[in-house]
């Protein structure tokens, strides 16, 4: 007859197949249909980036480099965890298959006794009949289940005493904790009857330390061996049971499965700027955004990376948070519990105030850099928005951005015949720009650049720059329409796509061979959502090419400057050096990094649309921005964007006007001024 303990690990199996099916199907429904997704992968492993899968899953899975290089002691703790449970798992079940079994010997029976093998090791193999072998397994078994609690404690102090985590505590957390700490600490006392009861001598039990530890204090008591083996074999089975069923109900124990296979999933994703994958059919998610939003291991260092939490102190504007809230609203929807608990689904408040959140994010991506399994936070974010506008959970802001693209074209909701009107201002106005029929160069001015004065200047050297070089360019004027950033990255997609299709229609009917765009959100949607073949290039790209080819002619400026990476340009689109290249060009320039540069840059607070949620809240960003580059001691601050360079005037109007830097300039107006001498 099969042992109670090993009926407990069945029971616990099945139910944690169970109920982990039912959450995969819930991936299923709710986004992309299932021959697809199983295809990808199938040709993902069957592909060269096989090996990459392997490099990933160990480098990020099991060893944590990604976190460690946010936090050494962290990631050492974590990898040593995680790869403690992986060894206690496979060094069992090695062993349960070398050893003579006790029941049958059927594959099925050999994988629900392993996890018990101490139970009955001694009973099978004589004490000190396979010499080291014996040892070593002893040793390793209470080595990893020494780690595994070890990080249980260490976990339970972050959250409980030192209180790291941004998120509430909730009986998930306390309940992962209790049941794996209750199952080792019964599978311990368990090993430790088991010595006492096959009189085991020290020479080696004590290889089995804290077994051999707790056996010493069972020594003093009269105890009935068998009857108390029985009894915490058998528990230390329920336990494990229950933590098995718990692995698909427990977001914190779900992770252990999804955390991984998030990790293989970004494998494909690389370095590359790729375009965005059409709207899917049956909702706004892939099955691999399932997966992230499943996988997120709350470990919080997204929060500790994210300017917009430091500010709100919300978890709800932050993945961490986001994707807590998204889940229970999911599983809620559609998880197994709700189902059999016929839960309410989420109320129309619940969603709102999710949705106000969600809309908080400015979308810099700065977390996704630092997520140790890489989640594709800002991919997140813009399927999150799709779905609550599909669902009319929105801010109501955005209608009136909607109607005022629709209306008239560009964001601001101004006359769009008014959108060359910044050519008046440069020296030399070339009435031809906007009327030209061909042209070698289209150069794409994007709406706040057209329109706010702030930062029209941007604009105006950029043509400055192309008219010195002698560029063959034209300007679409009128017929330049909004690019469709702001609407996509709201949530509403669709309603972009009339602006694309005019805008590729004007350009090529220029029969140009590149488009330059000063904007890097502009520069963004057109590498990524736009389909026309021809080439496109950031400002900064294109003026390093004017340079090289020695078409721009430098002089000295005395001056120090240090440089900020806008999150389109760089951590969204790849393009770090360029601009820095630029500036070091510059004869005479003395250039320094912020402490926070590159794919760390801090974020301006300009992106993501929240301007149009609350008008005041990027200047808050943007002063953590101004306060970075005033360690540096620069009297200039150079971005490549004209809405960087918004927001940060506008923090930097609220500071003495003495202290550094006392300056926001856009590449473009740095390189005319160095043009100009
Ligand atoms: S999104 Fe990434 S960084 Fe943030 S809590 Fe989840 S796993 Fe951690
Ligand atoms: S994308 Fe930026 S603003 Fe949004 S949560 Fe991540 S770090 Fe914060």
């Amino acid at each position: 007859m099969i042992a109670l303990f090993a009926l407990f690990f069945a029971i616990g199996t099945a139910a944690c197949v169970f109920f982990g099916a039912w959450n995969i199907a819930t991936w299923f429904m709710v986004a992309d249909t299932f021959t697809r997704t199983v295809g990808n992968a199938i040709r993902l492993v069957f592909s060269r980036k096989i090996l990459d899968l392997v490099k990933a899953f160990f480098s990020n899975s099991l060893l944590f480099i990604r976190l460690s290089r946010e936090s050494a002691i962290r990631g050492a703790i974590i990898s040593a965890f995680l790869i403690s449970y992986v060894g206690v798992i496979l060094i069992n079940h090695l062993m349960a298959e070398i050893v003579p079994k006790i029941g049958p010997e059927d594959p099925i029976a050999v994988f629900l006794y392993a996890p018990f093998l101490p139970s009955y090791f001694f009973e099978v193999v004589p004490v000190g009949a396979i010499g080291a072998l014996e040892n070593l397994y002893g040793f390793a078994d209470n080595l990893f289940m020494a780690v595994i609690i070890f990080g249980e404690v260490w976990f339970a102090y972050r959250r409980f005493v030192l209180k790291e985590s941004p998120l509430k505590t909730t009986f998930a957390d306390v309940s992962a904790i209790i049941l794996t700490v209750a199952w080792l600490l019964f599978r311990l006392v368990g090993e430790s009857v088991s010595l006492l009861q096959y009189n085991v001598p020290p020479s080696i039990g004590s290889y089995w330390f804290l077994a051999y530890g707790i056996s010493q204090v069972l020594k003093l008591f009269t105890l009935d061996l068998a009857y108390l083996a029985y009894a915490m074999w058998s528990l230390s089975g329920l336990l494990l049971a229950l933590f098995m069923t718990s692995i698909p109900l427990n977001s914190k124990l779900w992770h252990i499965f999804t955390g991984p296979l998030v990790v293989l999933a970004n494998v494909p994703r690389g370095q590359e700027l790729k375009k965005i994958e059409p709207l899917s059919p049956t909702g706004a998610f892939s099955v691999k955004q399932m997966v992230e939003i499943d996988g997120c291991l709350t470990c919080g260092i997204c929060a500790d990376n994210c300017e917009v939490y430091s500010e709100t102190t919300n978890p709800g504007t932050v993945y961490v948070g986001i994707l807590k809230n998204f889940r229970s609203i999911m599983r809620r929807r559609h998880g197994p519990i709700a189902k059999i608990l016929r839960q309410e689904e989420p109320t129309s408040t619940e969603l709102k105030l999710f949705s106000r959140g969600v809309y908080y994010c400015t979308l810099c991506a700065r977390c996704r850099e630092v997520c140790p399994i890489g989640i594709d936070t800002r991919s997140l974010g813009r399927a999150i928005r799709e779905l609550l506008v599909s669902e009319g959970h929105y801010p109501a802001n955005f209608n009136m951005m909607k109607d005022a693209v629709a209306s008239t074209h560009n964001v601001l909701g101004l006359p769009n015949s008014e959108r060359a009107m910044w050519v008046e201002y440069l020296p030399n106005p070339d009435e031809t720009l906007t009327k030209k029929t061909r042209a070698e160069v289209a150069y794409f001015v994007g709406c706040m650049s057209s329109f706010s004065p702030t930062v029209q200047d941007v604009p105006v050297a950029v043509a400055q720059l192309l008219q010195h070089a002698g560029v063959d360019f034209a300007i679409l004027g009128e017929n330049e329409w909004c690019c469709g950033y702001p609407l996509v990255w709201a949530g509403m997609r669709k309603e972009a796509e009339e602006l694309r299709k005019s805008n590729i229609e004007r350009i090529t009917e220029l029969g140009v061979k590149t488009a330059v765009f000063s904007c890097p959100s502009c520069y963004h949607s057109w590498k990524t959502e736009y389909d026309i073949d021809i080439e496109i290039l950031h400002h900064s790209q294109y003026i390093l090419r004017l340079i090289r080819e020695g078409k721009i002619h430098l002089k000295p400026l005395d001056a120090t400057v240090t440089y900020h990476d806008p999150c389109d340009l760089g951590r969204n689109s790849g393009v770090y050096e360029a601009p820095r290249d630029v500036i070091r060009s510059i004869p005479g320039l003395s250039f320094t990094e912020m402490r926070f540069n590159r794919e760390k840059a801090l974020c301006c607070g300009g992106g993501g649309d929240v301007e149009v949620v609350d008008e005041n809240f990027p200047g808050t960003i943007a002063k953590q921005l101004i306060s970075l580059a005033k360690e540096t001691g620069a009297g200039t601050v150079v971005t490549a964007c004209q809405q960087c360079k918004r927001t940060m005037l506008k923090a930097l109007s609220k500071e003495a006007p003495e202290r550094s830097p006392q300056k926001v300039v856009d590449l473009a107006e740095l390189v005319l001024k160095s043009v100009e001498g």
